[in-house]
């Protein structure tokens, strides 16, 4: 079974491409700019014994995303499992974001997601199995401060999640979102000092998290195992945003 994983050169989404080979999936491999850390991720997976090619898009292209999808099931056959990991994240007051700002990360994490979800459904309704995981955020769940754009598009994900669980549930598709708290990657590399001290003071477990941790709960949900589990969001957060 082919797996697709957005942003799998590096932090979460290459735990998740090497979680997914170790449980068995022909893995793509998705980057944009980092070809080298994307070739590391399929050296490590090929090392190990599993399956993966790399594929280069800029998903906020939309152009891009459908030929990321026909070259994914062309090179290794239908996509069982789509993970939407890549994204960014953007800083600013609502007051100072420019309008092409907050597109940008529309595009790349939202608009995406809907392309991606739309290129992969009718292949999945074909084979009446698909797994589709949304990578959102506790910022979608709670808001945060000056990403306004970021938090909006994370938010949009959880919307998307529940209606493409609805439509796609009588073909045996689940659709589910993760809402990661703080992850240790090159995302939250740049937090200033005092910022990081609130946030850990914030989290019950006292700590960030791993991309391995965030892993664990996308391998759950694209295995049998979950096969009843779809519309929700599961978070990975230390208790951040408990419910
Ligand atoms: P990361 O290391 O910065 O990875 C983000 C990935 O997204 C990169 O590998 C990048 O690919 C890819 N990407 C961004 N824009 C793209 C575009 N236009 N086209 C194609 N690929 C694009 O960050 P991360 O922390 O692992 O984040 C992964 C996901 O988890 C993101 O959606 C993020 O919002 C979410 N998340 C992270 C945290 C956290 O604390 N780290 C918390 C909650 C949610 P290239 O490098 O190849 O360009």
């Amino acid at each position: 079974m082919t797996a697709l994983i957005t942003g799998a050169a590096k932090g979460i989404g290459r735990a998740i491409a090497l979680a997914l080979a170790q449980d068995g999936f022909t893995v793509a491999v998705h980057y944009h700019s980092s070809e080298d850390a994307a070739a590391k991720t399929v050296a490590q997976i090929r090392a190990a014994g599993g399956t993966a090619e790399r594929f280069c898009a800029d998903i906020a292209q939309p152009e891009q995303v459908t030929e990321l999808v026909k070259a994914v099931e062309q090179q290794l056959g239908p996509i069982h499992t789509l993970v939407c990991n890549a994204g960014i994240i953007k800083d600013n007051l609502i007051a100072l974001t420019k309008f092409d700002d907050w597109r940008e990360v529309m595009s790349s994490n939202l608009d995406s997601a809907f392309l991606l979800t739309k290129a992969v459904s009718r292949g999945m309704a074909r084979q009446r199995a698909g797994r589709i995981i949304y990578i959102s955020s506790d910022a979608g769940l709670m808001g945060d401060l000056m990403r306004a754009a970021y938090s909006a598009s994370k938010a949009g994900l959880l919307g998307l999640c529940k209606t493409a669980a609805r439509e796609l549930a009588a073909s045996r598709i689940t659709v589910n979102a993760v809402t990661p708290g703080i992850i240790t990657t090159d995302m939250t590399a740049g937090i200033p000092d005092t910022r990081r001290a609130k946030q850990l003071a914030s989290i019950p477990m006292g700590r960030f998290g791993t991309p391995e941790e965030v892993a664990g709960v996308v391998r759950f949900l694209a295995s049998a195992s979950a096969a009843w589990i779809t519309g929700q969001t599961i978070s990975v957060d230390g208790g951040l945003c408990m419910k």
